[in-house]
């Protein structure tokens, strides 16, 4: 609710604190039991941060984020480590997010060592059951993460993110670094995973056609805000606001019908900076179908149609709700 994370720029022999890059700039989204959201954008449009916000792998500027009723952008550090279990996250690098000097055995169980009280018996035998449930043979429990390819590592990243029997996991890009081949097969375990378990995903992604497979709902970020949120076919039939429209018009469509109609739409011009976004619309610079009022008042993200958001003045429901810039204008 009102997420925002800034990150200060120093500058000059000084280091004077010249500007914030507005990574994150006021993002609210609700991610239902049991549901995945997907998160779609353009690489350096926010995403990514937004995620380790949400669990407090950085310390969120401003906002909350409520989850299973706490607001754990607030939470003191030893009731943060109690709220730990529950959240988790599933990296892009497998590679890089697993200890190289560690068993896969150790690697799977670690956040146990921290976080519960079992005996190593015990320890050992979920350690199995999670190798059993996410398709490694038990017999590598004592080899180390070079031996694996891609595909396992990222198996190895899920069981891990899986001991502490979570609810709610954040999947950051979780196949961009695997073989077209192998993407599938980690989609699939996912979402076995997440039948099995009752597991809520927050899917971020810059695979629109990946995140049409595995998305109820999807939120399209674009320079730190939500530009549309909307149920995954609504959105992939029938994007509204300007720049989903552009971003899923590069997209192969199946539907003969819909591709018939869709034309692709290539943008001029550059995302502007974080540190300096436009005054109004933050997709004002680019947007083919730009208006005055865009470039002085930023419109709100509002309900426009039943459960779609959409932040864009050409939805006259958003100056009827009265968004704050609006009312400034008048
Ligand atoms: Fe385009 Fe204006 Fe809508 Fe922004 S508010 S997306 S600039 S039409
Ligand atoms: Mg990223």
């Amino acid at each position: 609710d009102g997420l925002k994370m800034h990150f200060p720029i120093y500058s000059g022999v000084l280091r004077r604190h010249t500007g914030d890059v507005k990574a994150v700039d006021g993002v609210s989204f609700s991610i239902k039991a049991g549901e995945t959201l997907g998160l779609v954008g353009e690489s350096g449009c926010g995403k990514s941060t937004v995620g380790r916000a949400l669990l407090r792998l950085y310390e969120p500027t401003a906002g909350r984020v409520i989850i299973d009723g706490q607001d754990v952008a607030s939470l003191a550090p030893e009731d943060l480590r109690k709220k730990r279990p529950m959240m988790q996250m599933v990296f892009q690098d497998p590679q890089a997010s697993l200890n190289p000097r560690m068993t896969l055995s150790r690697i799977i169980s670690e956040p146990l060592d921290e976080h519960t009280d079992w005996t190593e018996a015990k320890k050992q035998d979920w350690v199995h059951e999670l190798m059993d449930s996410v398709g490694l043979n038990r017999r590598f429990a004592n080899r180390f993460p070079h031996e694996f390819s891609g595909g396992q590592r990222q198996r190895i990243g899920i069981a891990r993110a899986l001991a502490l029997n979570p609810k709610f996991i954040v999947c950051d890009e979780p196949i961009a670094a695997l073989d077209v081949s192998i993407q599938a097969q980690v989609v699939n375990l996912l979402e076995d995973m997440q039948e099995k378990l009752g597991l809520t995903y927050l899917f971020i992604s810059h695979d629109l056609s990946m995140v049409r497979h595995i998305a109820d709902r999807v939120a399209v970020m674009y320079l730190g805000k939500i530009a549309e949120l909307s149920p995954r076919d609504d959105l992939y039939s029938r994007p509204l606001h300007p720049y989903a429209e552009a971003l899923l018009s590069a997209v192969n469509e199946p539907d003969p019908v819909i591709a018939a109609k869709r034309r692709r739409i290539i943008l001029k011009g550059d995302v502007p900076s974080p540190a300096n976004p436009p005054q109004g619309c933050n997709f004002c610079t680019r947007c083919p179908k730009v208006m005055d009022i865009c470039r002085t008042v930023k419109p709100d993200l509002i309900e426009v149609e039943a459960n779609r958001f959409v932040a864009c003045h050409l939805y006259p429901t958003n100056l009827a709700a009265g968004s704050t810039g609006a009312s400034e204008a008048t």
